[in-house]
C-alpha cells in the first residue's frame, strides 16, 4: 500500500553503494491506519482456537522454506551479508521462528492454585491486543520473525517495522503471509524511518505492548516514551561481549570459533565477542595464531557463493566503525591485523567493506573497550587469573553474552555464575535452543525472549478466584 504522505526513501545496496529500490517513508497516519486494521482484526484472530492460528503460521514457515533461495538473495543484497550465510542461518531461522511458536502455543498452559475447601484460583493468559514490533538491520528477517511469531501465536495482532536499511525480506514476508491466508489486518508491516514511523508505533496509545531490538540509545528513548504510558516493554539492546580464553582450553576449537564469533556477519551480530581476554601463559600463542587466521580471511562480493565476509550495512555505519579504529590508535592500540577499508574491483568497487581488525595494547577501561562498535573490530587483552578476567568482563555498561573456553568444567560453572550477562556459552558460540531465555542484563535490555517466556510476554495475566 502506498504511504499516506506519498513519500519514498532510497534503499541502498551496501556492496555497491547504489540505490536499488525505493521504500515507503511512512508517518504517523500510516501507523494509525495499521493500528486500526490490527484492532479490527483482533477480535476474530484472538478468538481462534490455538491450533487454527498454529496452522496458518506453519503455512508461513513452509512458504519461507520454499522461497529459501529468493529470500537469501534478497537479504544478502539488502544487508551486504554473504548469501551463503543468509541461506544457512538467517532464512532457515526465520522459518524456525514461525514453526517454533506455532507449535509452542499448542503446549502453552497457565497455573491453578487451590485453597483447600475455600476457593480455586486459575490464571488466564489473554492476548493483549495490538503489539508493536521493531527490529534492527543486522539479522533482518531472523529478528523480525523472532518477535512477530510469538505475538501472533499468542493471539495478538501486530504492527511491525523493520529497519529502513534492510526492509526487503520484511516486504517479501508480507507477500508470504497473504499467500498463506493470514487474515487481513493480523500482521501489518510498515516501512519507514525509526524516528518517524518507529516512534509513531511507540507513541500510539492503542499499542500497549512493545518488543524492540536495537541500540541501547534508542531503547532508552523508547523507555522514556513508553514508561509513562505504562506499556509492556521488551528491550533487547547493545552488547560488548567478552570472549574468555583460559590456557587449558581446546586451543584449535577455541581459535576457530573465536574467529567466527568475532567476525561473522562482519561482526554485526549482537552476540559477537568484541573483547578477547586470553590467560597469560597462552597469550602470545593464541594472539599469533588468531592474527594469522584473520589475515587469511577474504572479503568479497556478498552474492558470490564462496564469500565468507561481506559488506558493512551502510556508509554511515562504515564511517562509525572507521572512526572507532582511529580512536583505538589514538588511545594507544596497536593494529595487529586489518584496520583499513577494502576496495574491491568490478560491481563492488563503491561498496562499504572493512578489513577484519585486531587491536592489542589497550586498557580495559578505554572507550574502544567500553563502547559498542558493532563491526569487524576486536581487542586482545591478557589476564592473570579468574578474578581479574571476571572484573574485566563485567567492566562495561552492557551484559548481553559471553564465551568461556576451558577444559575445566568446575571453573566454567564458577566463572559463568559471576558474569553479569544473560547468555554464557562454554566451549561453543551461537548454539541456540529456541526454548531458552534470550536477553541481556544491565544496559543490554529488559526481559527475555524465547520459549514460553515470549508467550508470557505477549499475554496479559488475569486471576479468576471461585469460591468453593
Ligand atoms: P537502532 O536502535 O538504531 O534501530 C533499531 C530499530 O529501531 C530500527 O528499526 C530503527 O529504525 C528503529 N528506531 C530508531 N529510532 C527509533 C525511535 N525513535 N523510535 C522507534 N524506533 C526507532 O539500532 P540498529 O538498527 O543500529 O541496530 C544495531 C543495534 O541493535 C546494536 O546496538 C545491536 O547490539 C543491537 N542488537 C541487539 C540484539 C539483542 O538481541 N540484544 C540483537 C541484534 C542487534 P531505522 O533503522 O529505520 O531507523
Amino acid at each position: 500500500m502506498a504511504p499516506a504522505g506519498n513519500k519514498y526513501l532510497d534503499n541502498i545496496e551496501p556492496a555497491t553503494g547504489n540505490v536499488y529500490c525505493k521504500i515507503p517513508d511512512s508517518d504517523n497516519k500510516d501507523i494509525a491506519n495499521a493500528v486500526n486494521a490490527a484492532a479490527t482484526a483482533f477480535p476474530e484472530w484472538s478468538a481462534l482456537p490455538a491450533d487454527a492460528r498454529s496452522n496458518r503460521m506453519i503455512k508461513i514457515a513452509d512458504i519461507i522454506d520454499r522461497k529459501l533461495d529468493e529470500l537469501a538473495r534478497a537479504e544478502s543484497i539488502d544487508n551486504g551479508k554473504p548469501v551463503s550465510l543468509a541461506r544457512s542461518v538467517d532464512i532457515p531461522r526465520a522459518s524456525s521462528n514461525f514453526r517454533f511458536f506455532a507449535t509452542a502455543i499448542l503446549h502453552f498452559s497457565s497455573e491453578a492454585h487451590t485453597m483447600e475447601g475455600e476457593a480455586l484460583n486459575y490464571t488466564n493468559r489473554l492476548p493483549i491486543g495490538v503489539a508493536g514490533c521493531i527490529s534492527p538491520w543486522n539479522l533482518p528477517l531472523y529478528l523480525f520473525t523472532w518477535k512477530i511469531a510469538p505475538a501472533l501465536a499468542a493471539g495478538n495482532c501486530v504492527v511491525a517495522k523493520p529497519s529502513e536499511l534492510t526492509p526487503m525480506t520484511a516486504y517479501l514476508l508480507s507477500e508470504i503471509c497473504m499467500e498463506a491466508g493470514l487474515p487481513p489486518g493480523v500482521l501489518n508491516i510498515v516501512h519507514g524511518l525509526g524516528a518517524k514511523a518507529g516512534q509513531a508505533i511507540i507513541e500510539h496509545p492503542e499499542i500497549s505492548v512493545i518488543s524492540f531490538t536495537g541500540s541501547t540509545k534508542t531503547g532508552q528513548l523508547i523507555a522514556k516514551i513508553a514508561g509513562p504510558m505504562f506499556k509492556k516493554l521488551s528491550l533487547e539492546l547493545g552488547g560488548k561481549n567478552p570472549n574468555i580464553i583460559f590456557a587449558d582450553c581446546d586451543f584449535d576449537e577455541a581459535l576457530k570459533t573465536t574467529v567466527r564469533s568475532s567476525f561473522q556477519n562482519q561482526g554485526q551480530i549482537c552476540l559477537c565477542g568484541s573483547r578477547i581476554f586470553i590467560e597469560k601463559p597462552a597469550y602470545e600463542k593464541f594472539r599469533d595464531a588468531f592474527v594469522k587466521k584473520v589475515n587469511e580471511m577474504r572479503i568479497g562480493d556478498p552474492l558470490d557463493e564462496s564469500t565468507k565476509s561481506g559488506a558493512i550495512v551502510s556508509k554511515q555505519h562504515f564511517e562509525k566503525i572507521m572512526s572507532y579504529i582511529d580512536l583505538a590508535k589514538q588511545e594507544g592500540g596497536a593494529i595487529l591485523a586489518g584496520g583499513k577499508p577494502v576496495s574491491l574491483e568490478g560491481r563492488c568497487e563503491n561498496g562499504y567493506f572493512i578489513q577484519p581488525t585486531v587491536i592489542e595494547g589497550l586498557d580495559v577501561s578505554c572507550r574502544t573497550n567500553q563502547e559498542e562498535i558493532f563491526g569487524p573490530v576486536v581487542t586482545l587483552t591478557p589476564f592473570e587469573n579468574e578474578e581479574e578476567v571476571i572484573r574485566y568482563a563485567n567492566s562495561t555498561q552492557y551484559g548481553l553474552s559471553a564465551t568461556i573456553w576451558t577444559e575445566n568444567l568446575k571453573r566454567a560453572h564458577l566463572v559463568a555464575k559471576k558474569l553479569k550477562c544473560g547468555i554464557v556459552w562454554v566451549n561453543c558460540w551461537l548454539v541456540r535452543d529456541l526454548r531458552t531465555p534470550f536477553g541481556g542484563m544491565k544496559q543490554s535490555g529488559i526481559g527475555r525472549e524465547g520459549g514460553f517466556e515470549a508467550l508470557r510476554f505477549f499475554t496479559e495475566m488475569q486471576n479468576v478466584c471461585i469460591k468453593l
